[in-house]
């Protein structure tokens, strides 16, 4: 059994019926849809085929619609694509209207030449091209190549240090927000973030639109890091977006700002995502590199939820194959993860009643050795506690609500269940999570298990108590 979750982005490679099954059936836990590629339409059909593909495999994959944010892009080339040389000047014009060439390009952020100045150093197609600022005159930013290239339509620009103006939340994210509501996306990612303010703003949108996806802060913009805490106490979790963040801040220093996120992160009970290239090579080969192999492994041991696939299970050419050794290389990682739950858990601040029975159930959980721990829970949260933490015990989140059961697809360590149970009774509710474990496969007759519950039933944040049963006792005759 795989502890750390994996998310794969759909695309042209991976959007027919069977090819989704077989990724379902390799293991992915969440689908990423990515809102900078494809209509409204084609999302809404592509997240039905998910859900219908769901039923069919009978395994919960959740859903996440990944906003494209302000990514500052460059126009599109009369011939497609142009070739810049070390040493040849282009120029950037918010106010070109044809087509770009060899002399220059349009943007579609008509704003670039109020940010930007001469000394900036721009970075092209996620910084394969490199352009140093000579001025700015009006609405025209000259540069001089100084790494050359093939420029396409439509690449993306970062300036290195950050510090682009653009507003987070775009005309056409507004528009996507209410497409992720109508296809009730258990994720709601936003690009660009830089303070807290911004995931607020998406949340409210989101909420206004009756929508109640976890939201998502992808950190990718040199601004976000010091505003990391801000950032995270507006949202369910973030993801460490390297593609765009080692443009802003430097390649060298995403490896550290991923362990800090990361442990941030799960000390403020907030989910992560490890994301971008952990097997691009496996966009055109069946294997993955060795170093490769080390940073799934690596972002296992710093505690993230899920790592990522983007290009490789969206438009590669074995996005199977790249769940599979994902999947396998989490396993063998987690093998050799501490369990670490004493010297985190004496540092945990808590004051919550539903909190404290969590992390009641987690200790109990550890020291008994438990062979599970089951969670009847409405809103995931007792999951999410219990979760942030190594126990080594495999947290099951037993749920009557679909909504709750796919948007724990996410969480480390933890296996969404249904349970369907209507009456009030706190034992026949007991017994009926025992047996939905029984069925499962998850425990048998004699195993010990530690069950989370709240009195009154059904009522949501209200967990309040913790039983530990041995499987089958409550059968045998008194
Ligand atoms: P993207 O985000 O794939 O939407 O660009 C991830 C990243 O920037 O790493
Ligand atoms: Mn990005």
């Amino acid at each position: 059994m795989r502890s750390t979750k994996i998310v794969a982005t759909l695309g042209p490679s991976s959007s027919d019926q069977s090819t989704l099954e077989r990724m379902f059936l390799a293991g992915v836990d969440v689908v990423r849809l990515n809102f900078s590629h494809g209509t409204a339409e084609d999302h809404l059909k592509r997240a039905e085929l998910v859900r219908e593909t769901c039923r069919k495999v009978g395994r919960a994959v959740g859903i996440m619609a990944d906003l494209q944010g302000p990514k500052i892009r460059v126009g599109k080339f009369k011939d497609g694509k142009i070739l810049l040389r070390t040493g040849d000047k282009f120029i950037l014009d918010a106010s070109l209207e044809q087509l770009g060439d060899q002399a220059g390009v349009g943007l579609d952020y008509k704003d670039l030449p109020r940010d930007v100045r001469a000394g900036d150093v721009l970075l092209l197609d996620d910084g394969k091209i490199v352009l140093d600022v000579a001025n700015v005159r009006g609405t025209a930013i000259h540069t001089v190549t100084r790494h050359g290239g093939t420029l396409s339509n439509n690449k993306g620009i970062n300036r290195q240090g950050g510090g682009l103006t653009a507003p987070a939340l775009t005309p056409k994210d507004i528009t996507d927000i209410s497409t992720a509501v109508k296809m009730k996306a258990d994720y709601l990612a936003v690009s660009f973030p830089k303070s807290g303010a911004d995931m607020y703003m998406a949340k409210e949108l989101m909420r206004a639109a009756g929508g109640e996806s976890f939201l998502i802060a992808k950190i990718e913009r040199a601004e976000a890091i010091p505003a990391l805490e801000d950032i995270m106490k507006a949202c369910d979790g973030i993801m460490v977006a390297r593609g765009d963040l080692a443009v802003e801040v430097g390649d060298a220093s995403v490896p550290a700002l991923q362990k800090r996120m990361i442990r941030l992160a799960r000390e403020m009970n907030k989910l992560t995502i490890t994301a971008t290239q952990m097997m691009e090579s496996m966009i055109s080969s069946p294997v993955p590199t060795r170093a490769e192999v080390s940073d799934v492994a690596n972002a296992v041991l710093d505690g993230t939820d899920a790592v990522m696939l983007s290009a490789e299970s969206a438009s590669g050419q074995y996005p199977v194959e790249a769940i599979e050794a994902m999947s396998r290389v989490c396993v063998e990682a987690e093998k050799s993860h501490p369990v670490t739950l004493e010297s985190d858990f004496l540092n945990r601040v808590f004051s919550r009643v539903d909190q404290s029975i969590a992390m009641a159930a987690l200790f109990t959980a550890f020291h008994l050795k438990v062979k599970a721990i089951a969670s009847l829970t409405e809103s995931g949260s007792t999951a999410l506690w219990m979760s942030r933490l190594n126990c080594g015990v495999p947290i099951y989140a037993l749920t009557s609500q679909t909504s709750t059961r796919y948007r724990t697809t996410l969480f480390r360590d933890t296996y969404p269940l249904m349970v369907k149970y209507v009456g009030h009774d706190r034992e026949e509710l007991l017994a009926e999570a025992e047996k939905v474990l029984v069925e499962s496969g998850v425990v048998n007759d004699g195993d010990l298990i530690v069950l989370t519950i709240g009195e009154p039933i059904g009522k949501s944040g209200g967990t309040n108590t913790m039983k530990i049963v041995r499987v089958g006792d409550h059968r045998k005759p008194a």
